[in-house]
């Protein structure tokens, strides 16, 4: 997704103001109804109205009138709430260009006051899992504040969490900067992604440190779940940085031993292909059962796997709770490892999106109980009245 930063620089006080607005709706609604973005906005002289074609020109929120009047956040909308965020905590001051399309995720180069280019990223993740979402729709249909919004932000939350904890265990990860709302700023490793790498000097060494990783964190009680040639990145001096946390799992997960089997065997068969370690492709072959791994000389699960002690104690320090783990679990099962089928999935979800109106439904049965207890669910919902009231003034 192009991300055209300029408009940033045009756009009101009474711009964010309202955008804000149709954010702070979005957590009760999946389209937030035009009379309520204005009783929340609190404009004079229906401001509101004007201010909304504006945010519509610029393709920050989107109408739609199919049920009743009303507007939600666009991707670009979200992008730009984070932003001004980040800008006024003096994290950055500008926006370069994209370094990375991931399969739930934007990347952007971004450059502080002093020049210094980290990377951004922006978490897209409702988009992308929306089918996993609709195939869990018993589940959401309890939820009314459920959108992707809410996913994003959590998996923005996750990462950053996870990053920070890792980094602080010594483990090579980017170092996590600042997080708000879907993103994620670090700082910009230097390097390629190992599937651009097509020749290493020592692919032994680089070999035995990657699967040195996943062991140590297997020993953290964490597994990456999506341990590949795509979230491994390389510099020019062969070291290696992991990257993409948002679906780590402890090793306490039903799935866990599957999960580590994964990530190990992903890593296993890349080198035999890519490098051609032939003893690594003789391991390779074959039932990964756990007692074949003992006998062929994989890394086994049982004997690694200390309790999920890390996960708990650091990751609450870092605001990301056991529930939070728990309920972004139920929409990423521990990665795909489907890299290929990328752009058809993307292009496939987007229509969805765009064109789906079910998630509608069930907003637009609430709404006739709305009107009245609109005030204390806005209260409720923004965590506290004051977020509502500070915008007024
Ligand atoms: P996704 O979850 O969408 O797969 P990733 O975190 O794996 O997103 O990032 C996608 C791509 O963006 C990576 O393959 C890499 O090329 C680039 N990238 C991500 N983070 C950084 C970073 N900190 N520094 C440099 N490039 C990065
Ligand atoms: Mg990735």
């Amino acid at each position: 997704m192009k991300l055209d930063v300029d408009a940033l620089r045009y756009l009101s006080k009474d711009d964010f103001r309202v955008l804000t607005a149709v954010e702070m709706g979005m957590r009760n609604h999946e389209i937030v109804p035009a009379e309520l973005v204005d009783r929340i906005a609190g404009l004079k002289h229906g401001g509101t109205y004007k201010v909304l074609k504006n945010l519509l020109k610029h393709k920050l929120v989107h109408h739609d009138s199919s049920k009743y009047d009303g507007f939600r956040l666009t991707y670009l909308g979200y992008d730009f709430l984070a932003i001004k965020t980040l800008v006024n905590r003096g994290v950055f001051t500008a926006v370069g260009r994209q370094i990375g399309v991931g399969k739930e995720s934007d990347i952007f180069e971004v450059a502080t006051e002093d020049g210094t280019v980290l990377a951004m990223k922006l978490h897209r993740l409702g988009r992308i899992s929306f089918r996993a979402v609709k195939s869990k729709r018993d589940y959401l249909m309890h939820r009314s504040n459920y959108n992707w919004l809410y996913l994003s932000r959590l998996a923005a939350l996750k990462e950053y969490a996870f990053m920070k904890a890792l980094g602080e265990n010594g483990f090579p990860v980017p170092d996590a900067v600042d997080c708000n709302r879907h993103c994620v700023v670090m700082s910009l490793v230097q390097g390629y992604p190992l599937v651009q790498v097509k020749q290493l000097e020592h692919p032994d060494e680089v070999f035995e440190t990657i699967i040195g990783l996943v062991v140590r964190l297997a020993e953290h009680g964490l597994i990456h779940c999506d341990f590949n040639e795509f979230n491994i990145m390389i510099d020019d001096d062969e070291r290696v940085t992991m990257i993409d946390f948002p679906q780590m799992v402890s090793v306490s997960h039903r799935n866990a031993q599957m999960y580590f089997d994964r990530d190990v065997e992903c890593i296993y068969k890349f080198f035999s292909r890519r490098f051609n370690l032939s003893d690594q492709e003789d391991r390779g072959e074959g039932d990964s059962s756990e007692s074949d791994a003992e006998e062929n000389g994989r890394p086994s699960f049982s004997s690694i796997a200390k309790s999920a002690g890390f996960l708990d104690r650091e990751l609450a320090a870092s605001g990301f709770t056991r529930k939070d783990q728990d309920e972004i679990e139920k929409f990423i099962e521990g990665g795909t490892g489907q890299k290929d089928n990328l752009s058809s999935d993307v292009e496939e979800l987007a229509e969805e999106e765009e064109t789906s109106n079910e998630v509608n439904d069930s907003v637009a049965t609430n709404l006739n109980s709305l009107h009245l207890a609109d005030q204390h669910e806005l209260s409720e919902s923004c965590g506290d009245k004051a977020a509502v009231e500070a915008l007024h003034h």
